[in-house]
């Protein structure tokens, strides 16, 4: 009998949204791939999903099939399974009694991208508004830095520029961004294919900068000063675009001083990068029209907010906004194609919640039974994304914190929590996936039945929303119910199941000019420059030339971004990728390596400010010297040193924000006793 083909719709944390074709036979799915009619994917998955979707993700062995309560102490991983019943009953009870006293403000949920399908991500805040608990702001692990920056200056950070609009420009820069390990399919296509020149900005030369027409290499921490010197050369060549600098901003006359003396010279001193790189960037950049990817890795510093600022006001200054084939992006929201994320998140049932805290402050805050009392963690495994990670773990193995962890696989989270709740995988519900890169919206199609008895985010929460008593018809309603309504609310004129046939539906007919008319939802309507928001809040009223000091006395500034290997630290546990990643390494400049008598295969013991790791020397010279780089992602359970790179991190905030600071950390390097 011939397979029988679904096409669905990737819904991790990655830029490419990728199409994707299953064949299933008598009901059981042979193979996952990408889906070959799809521009995105064309055929092919990543390395990652290509190998987790076929291994851990189908395998009962490997998922968590039952919910689980704890049996021994906490960390050790003995549970007992439990019925539904028996686990939602006592979660209703211990979480009704904390909200009773000391009050809801003591539960924290601590969420983030497991799953980035609309549903799969944000109905569960239904039911924890309605109880008012406080929410770890997601974002703080990831890019808030940035999303604060950007809100200053262009009032959004959600409203990127059209991808397809690259046919339209002369350059793109991609600044910060690491496509060959997180978006993959736009570096294999979407950069090769623009006919524009491409410039990477980027500490590290990746596969991306390597295939770049140029790449500056600044030191981490520097690229704000990167940002004023080339600004420097578009106000000396007549690369300003003082019109609209005239008529659509306020601040310049505040922020032109700067730029007289951070000449491409000075940038070359402060930064690294040579002056004539400086030079041939801002003129590619600055000629135009020109697209500007934000990335998210050099807003994860000490002054990350600011450099994300000085960046961004390279299109404002050189014109490249409003027309074809300019533009910025850094995420395109859901949001810019009318899918009402408040609604599925259930905005309207918060009343008056409780101030958010920073993941850079979660370890401090559930050391303190004064301020958390129970912890819920869903579509996010803590224990290896966080920083302060011995001190975080030391605080879950408090007996009076009652934790609840949601997950597909038996996490080190879910391992120290009291109760496990068994979450069904992307292939077991259907959902809305919305890219945030391209403009398009697909559709997650239910596969297969979940595996065992685990159930979708959706229907957990359903669940524990009547087990606590609340009646409110907001937490009961059905996926195929919101799921209409967002389309409905949309106004794409398209409905779940026509959706679902063609897998992906792309938002316009035409690439999109992103702000078209030149107004901007900031509080005058222009670009802030210089921002009475940001100076209210503590902030300098212009973007700063800021370069983060080297590190000293024998320090190693260190970077710990996305492995090719790795979705974040999903499929750490997936032994193909395991086998193929090796043992944790730490990777630095060859003439770093001698100086330090370190060779290729030492053990290496790298000391941070919150702690220590023994990792494997490689040497690398496509790094800067006085950088090393050891990628995230790992499971501490699955190490020998029951720790990964989150050790070191002391969770720092950055200067907007409160976010992660993870690329700013210095350590030493020496030889593993
Ligand atoms: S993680 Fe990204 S590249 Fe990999 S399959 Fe999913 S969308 Fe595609």
């Amino acid at each position: 009998m011939a397979d029988m083909r679904v096409l669905t719709t990737c819904p991790r944390d990655c830029y490419d949204a990728c199409g994707i074709e299953v064949s299933l036979r008598d009901g059981a799915v042979r193979r996952v791939r990408g889906d070959r009619d799809h521009p995105v994917s064309r055929g092919r998955l990543c390395r990652k999903c290509a190998t987790a979707y076929n291994g851990v993700l189908l395998d009962p062995r490997a998922r968590l099939l039952t919910p689980l309560r704890r049996e021994g102490p906490k960390g050790s991983g003995r549970f007992t399974p439990v019925s539904w019943d028996e686990a939602l009953a006592e979660i209703a009870q211990r979480l009704m009694a904390v909200a009773a006293d000391p009050g809801a403000n003591a539960i924290l949920s601590a969420h983030y991208t497991g799953t980035f399908a609309l549903l799969g991500y944000h109905f569960p805040n239904r039911f924890l508004r309605r109880l008012g608990v406080r929410e770890v702001d997601p974002d703080t692990i990831c890019n808030k830095a940035g999303q604060v920056a950007l809100e200053y200056m262009y009032g959004t950070s959600l409203d990127g520029f059209d991808p397809r609009s690259a046919g339209d420009a002369a350059c793109i820069m991609v600044w910060g961004a690491n496509p060959s390990a997180s978006a993959p399919h736009q570096h294999e296509h979407w950069l090769p294919e623009a006919p524009g020149r491409v410039i990477v900005v980027d500490s590290v030369r990746t596969p991306t900068a390597r295939q770049a027409d140029l790449h500056l290499q600044p030191f981490p921490g520097s690229d704000a000063a990167l940002a004023f010197s080339i600004a420097h050369v578009f106000r000396r060549d007549g690369l300003l675009d003082r019109g609209l600098l005239a008529g659509h901003a306020i601040g310049w006359e505040e922020l032109e001083p700067q730029l007289e003396r951070h000449t491409p010279g000075w940038g070359e001193r402060v930064t690294g990068v040579p002056a004539a790189a400086i030079e041939q960037a801002a003129h590619w950049y600055g000629t135009g029209p020109s697209l500007l990817w934000i990335g998210q890795g050099f807003q994860r510093q000490p002054r990350g907010g600011n450099a994300v600022r000085a960046v961004a006001q390279l299109a404002a200054l050189s014109g490249n906004l409003g027309r074809p084939g300019t533009g910025f992006l850094y995420l395109n929201g859901a949001g810019n194609r009318m899918l009402d994320e408040d609604y599925i998140a259930g905005a309207d049932l918060a009343g008056s919640p409780p101030d958010p805290i920073s993941h850079m402050d979660l370890a401090e805050c559930l050391e303190d039974p004064r301020r958390s009392r129970a912890l819920l963690c869903w579509n996010i495994n803590i224990a290896a994304s966080n920083p302060d990670q011995a001190r975080l773990r030391r605080a879950l193995t408090r007996t009076d914190l009652f934790t609840v962890a949601i997950d597909l696989f038996a996490t080190d989270t879910t391992d120290l929590a009291d109760i496990v709740l068994p979450a069904a995988s992307f292939l077991e519900s259907d959902d809305l996936v919305a890219s945030y890169f391209h403009l398009s919206l697909g559709a997650q199609v239910k596969v297969i039945e979940p595996l065992g008895q685990s159930l979708p985010n959706t229907e957990i929460f359903r669940r524990l929303a009547a087990a606590a008593g609340f009646n409110d018809p907001e937490l009961h309603e059905p996926d195929e119910q919101v799921i209409a309504e967002v389309l409905r609310r949309a106004g794409l004129g398209i409905d779940f199941a026509s959706l679902a046939r063609q897998g992906t539906a792309w938002i316009d007919g035409e690439p999109r000019v992103q702000f078209p008319d030149l107004k901007f939802p900031t509080p005058s309507g222009k670009i802030e420059l210089a921002s009475t928001r940001a100076e209210a809040d503590g902030h300098p009223r212009v973007p700063q030339p800021h370069a983060d000091p080297r590190p000293a006395d024998g320090r190693l500034r260190l970077l710990t971004p996305a492995s090719p290997w790795l979705l974040n630290d999903s499929f750490a546990n997936e032994a193909r990728l395991a086998r193929r990643i090796g043992p944790a390494t730490i990777a630095l400049h060859p003439a770093d390596a001698a100086e330090r008598g370190l060779a290729a295969g030492d053990r290496a013991l790298a000391r941070g400010p919150a702690g220590q790791l023994e990792l494997i020397v490689t040497l690398s010279p496509d790094l800067p010297r006085g950088v090393a780089f050891s990628a995230k992602g790992r499971w501490p359970k699955l190490e020998g040193s029951g720790a990964n790179v989150n050790a070191l991190n002391p969770g720092t905030p950055s200067d907007m924000g409160a976010s992660t600071t993870v690329h700013g950390l210095e350590i030493t390097l020496t030889h593993a006793p």
